[in-house]
């Protein structure tokens, strides 16, 4: 404690008697405050992570703290809220011993366990253990999302996804691989023009579901076609040839006609911001669009952390 503040007072002191904050340049400044902004979210975390334990053992009794949570605050500056959520999920987490350690070490912020804590189990642990290092928070957040979304796939609810049967995070794979049309995107209207068009065809005798149906299928093949001819192994020779890894605009206009302007995935609705090599680039050389799919930033991380794990995998 004493050393803490003796510690804390003594940087204080260094700054504001070397008046060193007025003399920084705007950068070092920023340099200085993202950084400690960094340590104090590590430090955080480790304090967080030993919370537990400390409770188990009632230490902060014999230090004269009434409660673990006035300890917490006073020590930590830890809401009693917060500390609830820890002891919470570090129970949750007491017989999936690799995602413990994370939050008992503090090598993962407490945010980003109680997001996977919902989805965790024995048996995949050890991957998600993986998954919450690599990725983002809001990426951890997509992915439970993801998880929830094929376990209910799994357990035969909506049964719009053939390639779900399988084990979970092939499941992924595929998704990231294969998914084509973003169904679960809400409802949309027909504009007054469109749907007086359709009105006139309805009142003539014909089918209007089947004219859509028809419309849509004949899309369908023209990017079909328009895919094959870009993949014709002398398209593909040549594609190959290009020094850049930037995607020719034709099959990005291409792959813009397939998907829209939404994310790939099946049950994602955000939209695309990169369009990913669903095999990796820098191995097969090709801008093949049977193997290109438009990802919101969070699915574009867990297809690469995929890809890093299928990697490591290989590799032992
Ligand atoms: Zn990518
Ligand atoms: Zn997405």
């Amino acid at each position: 404690m004493e050393y803490m503040a003796n510690g804390f007072c003594t940087e204080v002191a260094s700054l504001v008697g070397s008046r060193t904050e007025v003399s920084l340049s705007d950068h070092e400044l920023w340099t200085r405050i993202v950084r400690y902004g960094e340590e104090a979210r590590r430090w955080r975390q480790k304090f967080l992570g030993l919370l537990p334990e400390v409770a188990r053992r009632e230490l902060w009794r014999a230090h004269g703290f009434e409660s673990v949570f006035v300890f917490a605050f006073k020590v930590g500056g830890v809401s009693k809220e917060q500390v609830e959520r820890v002891l919470g999920i570090e129970e949750r987490l007491r017989d999936k011993p690799v995602l413990h350690e994370l939050l008992v070490c503090g090598e993962v912020s407490v945010n980003k366990l109680a997001r996977v804590v919902n989805v965790a189990t024995i048996d995949n642990q050890e991957a998600l253990a993986d998954q919450v290092r690599l990725l983002s928070q809001s990426a951890v957040e997509t992915l439970v999302r993801d998880m929830k979304y094929y376990t209910k796939l799994v357990d035969g609810e909506p049964a719009a996804d053939q390639s779900a049967n399988t084990s979970m995070s092939l499941s992924f794979v595929r998704a990231h691989g294969l998914a084509r049309l973003s169904i679960g995107g809400g409802s949309f209207t027909l504009t007054p023009q469109a749907t007086q068009k359709l009105q006139e065809l309805h009142d003539k005798g014909i089918d209007v579901s089947e004219f859509i149906l028809t419309a849509v299928t004949r899309r369908e093949q023209e990017i079909q076609e328009a895919k094959e001819a870009m993949t014709t192994e002398t398209e593909q020779k040549r594609i190959a040839k290009l020094p850049s890894r930037h995607i020719p605009i034709k099959i990005k206009k291409l792959i813009k006609q397939e998907f829209g302007t939404k994310c790939a995935i099946t049950n994602c609705n955000k939209l695309s911001r990169e369009i990913h090599h669903t095999a990796r680039f820098s191995l097969a050389k090709s801008h093949d669009p049977n193997l290109l799919a438009p990802l919101c930033k969070q699915h574009h991380q867990i297809a690469h952390s995929i890809d890093v794990k299928y990697q490591e995998c290989r590799r032992l």
